[in-house]
This record gives C-alpha cells, structure tokens and sequence, in this order.
C-alpha cells in the first residue's frame, strides 16, 4: 500500500495533470477548485485526524491515473461540498460552470444511498442503480477515486465499518470498476477489501508471495529476456515486462481449492507490441519455442470481452519447465486494459467519442453493454441488448427520498407508486407530493432523478379508486385494489350482522342471549370459522344463511341444512385435484376463476389447495407449491367473481349493466360506483356459472356504445 505514502500536494496533483492536460485555464480552473474546496472544509478533521481537504485531493490524483479530463478533476475536488459544507449546487454552477456542478451532484446523490449486502438481489438491484442513476460515465468514475481513497486510509476506522465497506466495495463498487473495465482501480479496490474481510488469508497469501519473490523473479527474468531475444531476432519491436497477480486473484482460485504452488500463471509476462497484426506475428514466434499448453489459448483480440478488453493469452512450458502466461496486445490494448472507459481519455482524438458516451441514447446502449457483462453462454447479444433496453432505458426510472433512499418504479409511474413503494399505510394516506420542491398533481408522472416527498393526511378515509387509472407499478395497484376489498369485507360483515339479527327476530330469539360466548364458541367450531367477524362475513356474503347458524344450535329446528352457495369453500367434488381425492379446496378469492378459466391450484400452509387463475399475478413466485387441478365438468354451480366497467358518465348505465346481466340469467351481488370527471368506473361482483356464460356478457356490455373496456378483475 505504498501509494497512500504517495506525497500529496496541490502541486503534486498539478504535476500529474500536465502530463496530458495542455490547456493552462484547465489546469488553473483545477488550482482554484482545489482552493475553494479546501476553505469550504476547513477546520475540519477525517476520522484518520489528516485535514479532510487531504481526501478530496487524493481522489483528484487518482483520477489522474486514469487520464481523468479537467472537469472531472475538478468535481472529484469539490465532490463531498454539497453533502458536507453549506454550498449548493447553485454556488458550484455560478464558480465552476454548469458541468462541473452536475457531477458534483451526481457524486453526492450516489453518496447518499445507504447500500445493504444482505442478498444477492439487492446486489445487483445497487450496481443497476449506480449505474442507472449516472447519466454521465464520469459521475461513476469519481465514485471509484473517492471509495478507492477511502479504502486506502480504511484502518482509521472501528473494525465494524472496515468490514462493512469493505463488503460493499468488493460486492458492488469493484464490480462497476470491472464491468468499466477500469482495471487499475478494480484490483486494488479487491486487494484492499480482502485485506479488511479476511486479513489471516490476506497476510497469509503476501507472505507466501514474498517467500517465493526471489526464485520467481529469477526465472521471469530468465524468461523474460530469453522472450525479448527472440521476437528482437525477428525484428519485432515491443515492450516485456513481468506480471504480478494481485493477492485477490490469488485468493480467487485458492477458494476454487488450488493449493498455492499449483497456480501456475503466477509466472506471468505480458508482451506489448505496435499492431494487431504483430500481436499474432509473436504469438507464432513465441509458440515456435515453447510449447503451448493446449486450451489455455485465448484470443480477446478478435473476440473482446463485454468491457472492451483485447488480448491474446497463452499458457506455455517456459524455462526449466515452469508454466508461463504470457499476455500480447498493443499499446491501445494496454491502455484499455488498464483503464477501460477511461482510457478514451488518454487521446485527444477519441474526445468525440466521450462527448458520445455522455449524450446520446445510443451510445448510453454501448455504455451499459460494457457495464453488465454479457454472459455469452446464457444470452445472445440480442437479448442482452433488448433487457437492458427495457430493464434500465424504458421500464424503469429511479426516484429518492428526500432522505436520499432510493426506489426503482416503472416508467410513467406517478407520487402514488412511489408512496405505495415506500409504505402501503403511507400510500393509503397519501393527500399531496412535492416534487423538486415543487407542489404537483398526484397523477404527475415522475421522471429520474426526482426527490419526491408525499405529504400525508392521517384522517384520510384511503385510496380514491380513480388512483388505478393513474398508477403505473403492479404493487400500487395491487395495494389498492387489496383496501377496495377489505372495504367490501367490512361491508359483508355488517350485512351479516344484519341478516342474523333479523332472523331472529322473526325466529323470536334474543340477539345477546342467542349469542353466548358459549354458543358462539361452538359455531365457529363447527364450520372451521375464526372468529364471529368471519361467522358475520359467512352469512353477509351468503355462504351460510342466517337460519342455518341459527339451527346449529337449536338442533330442533334444523329442518334445512342449506348451504346456499359454493362459493369460496368448495365441496371437493367441483374441483379435481390431481391425484389426491379427498382434500380441503378453496377457490381463490383474488382471482375468483369459473368454470372454463385455465386453472392451477396452489398447496397452501394449513388451509387445503387455493384454486387460481393461470394467470393470477398472486402466483408467480410460488411454483414449488403448484399442484395440477381441473374442474368437474359434471357439477353444476354458481360463483362469484368480479368485473370493471369503464364507461363515460350516462345516466343509464347501471340500469343497463343490471338488465344486461338478468337477460343471460348472471346474478349480480354488488355494484360499486366511482365517478371520475371523464370516466365512471363500475366494479361489479357478479354470480355466474362459467366462462361462457361471462364472455356473452362482457360483449354484450362492450357493445353498448357508451362502455369504454370492460375487464376482469384480479384483486
Ligand atoms: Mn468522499
């Protein structure tokens, strides 16, 4: 770790810079970001008690080693005075340009995220995010330089933080550097972390490098000049030099069960020549003296990985016997190989190709092709293209909190998503949103980058069903739907209550005694209920008449033991399981499937098989709990399940919608009526026995002119 013992000055960083940096504005431009930096964070201390404008010019100088261009220099000085100090992103816009200012804030923003290790998804889930939320590559790159520093002066820390950011750079940050093919930050990103994650390993593994240094740098030097030798004989100009592994990738293929001595490609040269052609010409060369171990050839000249990176590797029986990877590109190759993304920096040329990458949808596609590696075994360069295009371009934008939490929602999403996304209770209550500070319409579609905040009423009754025409994501859909249901639950417990009360009052019975705890107690037994709110929504929704509860108690009456309909318990003749005959069958009551609707059942935990639609979006996740189940087509019976009518306001529409159904002998349960200003919304609970039936009733409906759509309805 001898470069965090680098000198660290403003002059030091200025030095790097001119190397490739002509403009003298541009190399003034970054003094005076250095010396606004530096008095905006005075006084203050790092944990490591160095002044803290120590951080951001070490992460400048870094930037350096990747060619960094002026402006990225600059913002990689200013990148922690937005979150730090009182400047706005204003104030940078006013001092450095608008440029400037934008990556400042594209650092702070991704600073901001508190990342969690804790699955594989989420992993990935935060790589996307990163990489979603730069609209500029450079953004990206500025974050590497600021966690690489941060991880070179990681001992200043308690050993709990070490390790936590140390998982998170290996997990998220040194892949990104990877995928950007930016080399030279990954591999010391990934040799730092293993340091803090596993030291015993770490240490073990240098240690085990150093006792060996001598005899291999022997026999590299030996095999470097017998190399060198041969390709100047056939009058190949190059460079050679000997390779190290870093102590990561060591530990990589310990984990794979490698002992130490077996990893052969610690011998490792690399061999840069002028062109492409010469690559080839040396390989020839090189293989016509030593023998090259079959398989171990690879050509990323021809065939460059996902991250743009060119090479030709070789495995050979080198001197002595000793196994060597000799790595040959150009010099461009080299350059790639190091730096990848960054690397366009390095030739002026190549500026066009920059400007490229930072605007156009086309070239953000390229980007992104380098960022996700294609896995070219499991999914065609098509397929790739296409997911990505939808995954990040089209499907989804990713909006924050003001806090700085960060949330994926579908594209045209809308405040409502994104308070059903942070709480269903904070959804339910939503009243207003704000914006960028700024009030908008709760049917304003959000775009990147928002900061939403939502303002709550808690006295608000719930979610408006106009909500579902404005809403774009699944889960606030689902949410909302989920409280018009409950609603109506409530609403059948109190026609149940109702129903009974009457009962017995024309039975002459006395509500309070009739109902003993005792009494109530053995009812609720007896047809398996939990409790007397599922006695009342049984009787409310017409699965048990009043008169049946009321005979199973006073057994002398029990002239009829009706049960009126099958509705959601059935008999387990209905429905055929496959091979199993007597089990416990209900049918779903989010997706209420009929007779005729593709069907699949559902194992749950205690309660039978649930029966679903095919397509019930409640499933999609559970399919080790599927079972085969059809219906009996030889039972007769009838079942509930909802439609939606959307139609423009008519006065006579409900009268039609009712005579509609009676004509074809459907049932109708309940109707509920939402008026929007354009649209009036019918949800319609309807009694029917199968889906041809149902399909004879929705065209009907669909055909009187003033009906928009009609739908069925998943809950
Ligand atoms: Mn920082």
């Amino acid at each position: 770790m001898t470069k965090s013992r680098e000198k660290q000055t403003i002059d030091h960083l200025i030095e790097k810079a001119s190397t490739y940096i002509e403009s003298k504005n541009e190399l003034e431009l970054i003094k005076k970001s250095y010396e606004y930096a530096k008095e905006k964070h005075n006084g203050v201390l790092r944990q490591s008690g160095e002044a803290y404008i120590n951080h951001p010019l070490a992460t400048a100088i870094i930037l350096t080693s990747v060619y960094a261009d002026a402006d990225t220099i600059c913002a990689g000085l200013l990148h922690d005075i937005i979150e730090d100090t009182d400047v706005t992103k204003q104030d940078i816009q006013d001092k450095f340009g608008v440029d400037i200012a934008n990556l400042v804030y594209g650092v702070t923003k991704i600073s901001k995220l508190h990342f969690s290790t804790e699955n594989e998804a989420l992993i990935e889930y935060y790589k996307k995010i990163i990489v979603g939320m730069s609209e500029d590559v450079r953004v990206i790159i500025i974050k590497l330089a600021d966690r690489l520093h941060n991880m070179r002066t990681l001992w200043a820390l308690s050993e709990e933080k070490q390790k936590k950011k140390a998982k998170e750079t290996l997990e998220i940050l040194s892949p990104i550097a990877h995928h950007l093919g930016i080399h030279k930050i990954k591999s010391e990103l990934e040799d730092l972390s293993l340091r803090y994650l596993k030291p015993d390993i770490f240490y073990d593994i240098a240690q085990n490098l150093n006792n060996t240094k001598l005899e291999r740098d022997k026999v590299v030097n030996e095999m470097l000049t017998s190399v060198s030798d041969l390709l100047n004989k056939h009058e190949i100009k190059h460079e050679i030099k000997g390779r190290s592994k870093s102590i990561y990738s060591i530990y990589k293929k310990l984990e794979k069960g490698k002992k130490f001595n077996e990893i052969y490609d610690l011998l490792a040269l690399r061999v840069i020549v002028d062109t492409e052609q010469e690559c080839y010409t040396a390989l020839g060369i090189v293989h016509s003296k030593y023998r090259p171990i079959p398989k171990r050839f690879k050509d990323y000249v021809a065939m460059p990985k996902p991250n743009g990176y060119q090479s030709l590797h070789t495995t050979v029986f080198g001197i002595d016997g000793y196994l060597f990877e000799i790595q040959i590109r150009t010099h461009d190759m080299d350059e790639v190989a190091e730096n990848g993304v960054a690397s366009h920096w390095a030739y002026k040329e190549n500026k066009t190709l920059v400007e490229g990458i930072r605007s156009s949808t086309e070239a953000k596609l390229e980007f992104f092709k380098s960022i996700i590696e294609l896995n070219e075994d499991k999914m065609s360069s098509e397929d790739f293209v296409n997911s990505v295009k939808n995954e990040i371009l089209n499907n989804n934008i990713y909006v924050f909190t003001p806090k700085g939490d960060v949330f994926e929602l579908p594209n045209g999403s809308t405040p409502i998503d994104f308070a059903y996304r942070v709480h269903t209770r904070v959804g339910e209550t939503t009243s207003g949103a704000i914006v960028n500070n700024n009030m908008v319409p709760l049917s304003y579609k959000l775009k990147n980058n928002d900061i939403v905040k939502i303002i709550t009423n808690k006295n608000q009754n719930g979610p408006s069903l106009e909500w579902l025409n404005v809403v774009a994501s699944t889960q606030a859909k689902n949410k909302i739907r989920a409280f018009f249901s409950k609603s109506e639950k409530e609403n059948y417990i109190e026609r149940g209550k109702d129903l009974l009360e009457k009962e017995m009052r024309k039975q002459k019975l006395i509500f309070n005694e009739f109902l003993s705890d005792e009494n109530i107690n053995k009812i609720i037994k007896e047809l398996k209920l939990n409790d007397l709110d599922e006695l009342y929504l049984s009787i409310g929704n017409n699965k048990y008449s009043a008169n049946y509860i009321i005979s199973i108690i006073i057994k002398k009456e029990q002239k009829t033991k009706e049960i009126i309909k099958i509705h959601n318990i059935s008999s387990d003749n209905n429905i055929i399981v496959e091979g199993i005959d007597k089990v416990k069958v209900n049918i779903a009551n989010c997706c209420n499937p009929i007779p005729g609707d593709e069907i699949i059942g559902y194992i749950t935990k205690g309660n039978g098989i649930s029966v679903h639609r095919n397509n019930c979006p409640n499933l999609a996740n559970l399919d080790d709990r599927m079972i085969n189940v059809k219906w009996n087509e030889t039972i007769k019976g009838k079942y509930n399940t909802p439609i939606v009518i959307y139609s423009k306001p008519s006065d006579k529409a409900l009268v039609d919608i009712v005579q509609k159904a009676s004509l074809l002998s459907v049932g109708i349960n309940s109707i509920k009526t939402v008026n929007g200003s354009e649209e009036t919304i019918y949800e319609v609970d309807l009694n029917i026995s199968d889906s041809r039936q149902l399909n004879k009733l929705m065209k009907e409906l669909i055909n009187i002119k003033y009906i928009n759509n009609v739908m069925r309805f998943i809950k």
